[in-house]
């Protein structure tokens, strides 16, 4: 008999299309990864809630939910190899986060650096109780299925942290039930934004979408932030920290191109202009292959509808057996 393959689980909220910092943060490692370990995805509906409340904007998750999972599709997550699943189909996620916001001081959820990160962001002036609980739901996500992998973004990683904790405690308090996963960080820990923002991010307008068609990447990419002392073509320029040379890296597999266009722009020998086009071209390359899958993903109307609510069974199983087991161990099995 094979030995059984490790898991991974990994997700991402319904908050809107995916975007290339979503792409080298955690979904190349998902495609890359698909065959070696057996993988679960979530749509993480209930954490969308950490942030986002209003009626309105709520009308808009069922689209969301669509669009999530076709970009995850159309990067080429297989269907038939990876389960996928609606966090809010699988009660027992929000039971198990339950009983680990008893094993979880506030103090230490007060101490998560994204906490004050989306606060600002979002000028929060208090967090609300499922706010600060977010890494806990997530715990409760990731150890749900038992996962041992979890490929994310780098915001992600201090999250990562509580489900370990979370794990430890629960396995010296009442025996050894959950794995203690490790974190799989993107090749590119945190892809910037096309206005020089630390953070390529839906809510801060400075995001190339895995949907967006050429036309709008040219658009985007001629208006990128690059280095604001270079006033003229003639002027040497830096290319650590610049922007349009990270992006070069990360989505132009033309290295020769891209070492030529460093050396130029360090001596004043090429102009932006050259840089962005050969850049606009090299990311409308990447993103080529992924439109057609999309498109003929889009062409089933209920492929979303089909792969959620198989794989939130599947998921439901799992994450049943889990919450059996944990209360087992902690003596809450009545009958
Ligand atoms: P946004 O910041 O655009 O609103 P998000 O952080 O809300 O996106 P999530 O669903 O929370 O999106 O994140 C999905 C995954 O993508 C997480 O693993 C996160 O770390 C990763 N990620 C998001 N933005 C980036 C980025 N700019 N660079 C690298 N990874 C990222
Ligand atoms: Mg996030």
């Amino acid at each position: 008999m094979t030995p059984a393959k490790k898991r991974i689980l990994t997700g991402d909220r319904p908050t809107g299309r995916m975007h290339l910092g979503h792409y080298v943060g955690t979904m190349a490692n998902r495609v890359r990864l698909q065959d070696d370990y057996e993988c679960f995805f979530l749509v993480a509906d209930l954490h969308m809630l950490t942030t986002r409340t209003e009626l309105e904007r709520l009308r808009l998750t069922n689209q969301n939910i669509r669009d999530v999972v076709l970009d995850n599709l159309s990067v080429g997550i297989d269907p038939e190899r990876s389960v996928y699943f609606l966090q809010s189909l699988v009660p027992a996620i929000s039971e198990m986060a339950l009983i680990f916001g008893m094993l979880t001081t506030v103090p230490r959820l007060q101490r998560v650096p994204t906490l004050k990160e989306v606060m600002q962001d979002l000028e929060i002036e208090q967090p609300s109780f499922g706010l600060l609980g977010y890494p806990v739901l997530q715990a409760a996500d990731i150890l749900c299925v038992r996962a041992n992998l979890v490929p994310v973004g780098k915001d992600q990683a201090s999250h990562l942290e509580v489900t370990r904790e979370i794990a430890r405690r629960f396995n010296t308090m009442y025996g050894e039930v959950l794995p203690e996963p490790d974190t799989l960080i993107g090749d590119v820990p945190t892809l910037v934004g096309t206005d020089g923002q630390a953070k390529m991010s839906k809510s801060l307008d400075n995001a190339i979408y895995l949907t967006d068609d050429s036309k709008t990447v040219e658009q985007k990419v001629r208006g990128m932030y690059t280095d604001p002392n270079r006033i003229r073509a003639d002027i040497p320029g830096r290319v650590e920290g610049n922007p349009v040379f990270i992006y070069h890296d990360a989505f132009n597999p033309n290295v020769e191109e891209v070492n030529d266009l460093k050396e130029r722009y360090r001596q004043g020998k090429v102009g932006d202009v050259e840089v962005k086009r050969k850049l606009a071209a090299a990311i409308n390359a990447f993103l080529d292959p992924i439109r057609e899958r999309r498109a003929r993903y889009e062409h089933n109307p209920r492929i979303v509808e089909e792969i959620l609510s198989a794989g939130s069974a599947r998921a439901r199983q799992e994450a049943g057996d889990t919450l059996d087991r944990m209360k087992e161990a902690m003596g809450l099995k009545f009958i």
